[in-house]
């Protein structure tokens, strides 16, 4: 007889490493994720920025070029 593990569609718990959890509905009956929605920047908004120059900004600044010349 062999054995069949059957995976059954159910409602699941998803939990986020910042303490979020929110019902969804899974074959695993709990789901652990490192961000959400409640705390990935794009929905909080506090995203910072990467870097404050960029490569062309630093250039542009060295050589002068960042004048307008019309
Ligand atoms: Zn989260």
């Amino acid at each position: 007889m062999a054995k069949e593990k059957k995976e059954i569609y159910q409602d699941c718990k998803v939990i986020c490493a910042c303490g979020a959890t929110f019902d969804t509905k899974s074959t695993k009956d709990e789901i652990h994720v490192e961000v959400c929605s409640e705390c990935h920047p794009f929905y909080t908004g506090k995203q910072v920025r990467a870097s404050k120059k960029g490569n062309v900004e630093k250039f542009n600044a060295k050589y002068g070029l960042n004048k307008e010349e019309k």
